[in-house]
């Protein structure tokens, strides 16, 4: 049946939602060769820098050396190895948790823990800019979905307080850091909430582990709420540079997750250099390398804010190293980051559905290996295209 699929794509054309990859040939450096060009990388999630850095490459080498290539099999059969059950047992440390198991990635352990810990009959309360991944995993647990606006407290107390008689499960998960938006969860009232209504807590901190707290702990550790989060899921890939997820929590909910977590269950596990790079990374987020690292991204973050906040951009609410760049239009946001592509910067737009429809968007992200030169050049370009655009 050719052609089936044509109409759909055309349709995608004419909205300006039409996607296509661009592939970059080398590592990810803080100037990457994108088709043949280099361009300095302003929309990577490689916040501290460590996807190519030295000691991780290293790590994994060896992890490859004397571990080989693959696990075989899934965590429950026979891929199980050494250096799972060492990464499991650093990041329960790291976290302050007596349990934590590693996902495959961070949308296999949404899909997977929500569901594993409600299902019919049990409620989930959630930010209405949670990312997609909870929202899927959300919905294969078929759980009763109530989303709450945007980080609005009084809006949350209301649902907990109509639903306060039913007898489920109440579940309340929230992104630490909002993706595309860089703001923050208001952890300590989610806390006083989940106590309140007993309601379970899970954050999803992809953007802040590694990169928040004076110990790179995340979010919760930055808002000093760390006892107060049930689940704490983080991805290995982001700041840490490598590949992975992983979900840090009671012991109790550890043996739950690997009895009943699908995405757990039913996947090849992560292969050794993989778990090394992991292990490496952590090595450097605990030390005095990652909180220089931590530093500089934050400072980075300020000088790009401070420059195009008062050149006119709506950077929302970003208090961290995602800033957004608010735009509006899809296809408008497309122009926008070709231009600036063609002058040797890649921001990418960002549009619906990973956005509401009408907030598309450059997500511009600063990373430590950034220099300080590159981006105030980086933003007194984006602010003139931006003008010249009638963006600003
Ligand atoms: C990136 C991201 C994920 C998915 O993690 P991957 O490891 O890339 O699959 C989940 N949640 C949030 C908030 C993210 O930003």
């Amino acid at each position: 049946m050719p052609g089936i699929f044509l109409k759909e794509l055309d349709a995608l054309k004419a909205q300006g939602l039409y996607r296509r990859i661009r592939t970059i040939c080398g590592s990810q450096g803080a100037h990457v060769s994108l088709e043949g060009r280099d361009v300095l990388l302003l929309c990577s999630n490689n916040y501290l820098g460590l996807a190519d850095h030295p000691y991780l490459k290293e790590a994994a080498m060896r992890a490859l050396e004397r571990y080989g290539a693959g696990t075989g099999a899934s965590r429950l059969v026979s891929g199980t190895m050494e250096l799972h059950e060492e990464l499991e047992h650093r990041l329960a440390y790291f976290k302050g948790t007596k349990g934590a198991l590693v996902f495959n990635s961070g949308y296999a352990a949404n899909t997977g823990v929500i569901p594993a810990l409600v299902g019919r009959g049990d409620l989930i309360f959630c930010d209405r800019l949670n990312h997609a991944s909870i929202i899927d995993g959300c919905l294969l647990s078929r759980a009763r979905l109530l989303r709450y606006p945007h980080r609005d407290m009084t809006a949350l107390r209301r649902k907990l307080e109509e639903t306060s008689s039913s007898e489920g499960r109440k579940l309340i998960v929230t992104d630490g850091v909002f993706s595309m938006d860089g703001d923050l969860a208001d952890l300590s009232e989610l806390v006083s909430l989940k106590k309140e209504f007993g309601a379970i807590l899970m954050v999803d901190d992809a953007h802040g582990a590694g990169v928040l707290g004076a110990c790179g702990r995340g979010t919760a550790e930055f808002c000093g709420v760390e006892a107060g989060i049930d689940i704490h899921m983080g991805t290995l890939g982001k700041a840490l540079g490598g590949f992975g997820a992983y979900v840090a929590a009671s012991r109790e909910i550890t043996e739950l997750l690997l009895n009943r977590a699908r995405s757990f269950i039913f996947s090849t596990s992560l292969p050794p250099s993989v778990l090394a790079t992991a292990l490496a990374a952590l090595d450097i987020v605990e030390s005095s390398e990652g909180r220089a690292l931590r530093n500089r991204v934050m400072r980075h973050a300020e000088t790009v804010r401070c420059f195009l906040g008062p050149a006119g951009f709506d950077t929302k609410a970003s208090r961290t190293q995602i800033i957004p760049l608010h735009v509006g239009g899809a296809a408008e946001t497309m122009e926008f980051s070709r231009q600036l592509l063609d002058q040797g910067v890649f921001v990418q737009g960002i549009r619906p559905p990973t956005v509401p429809r009408g907030t598309s968007r450059l997500r511009l992200t600063v990373m430590a290996t950034h220099k300080e030169e590159d981006l105030e050049r980086a933003a007194e370009l984006i602010a003139a295209t931006g003008k010249r655009l009638g963006i600003i």
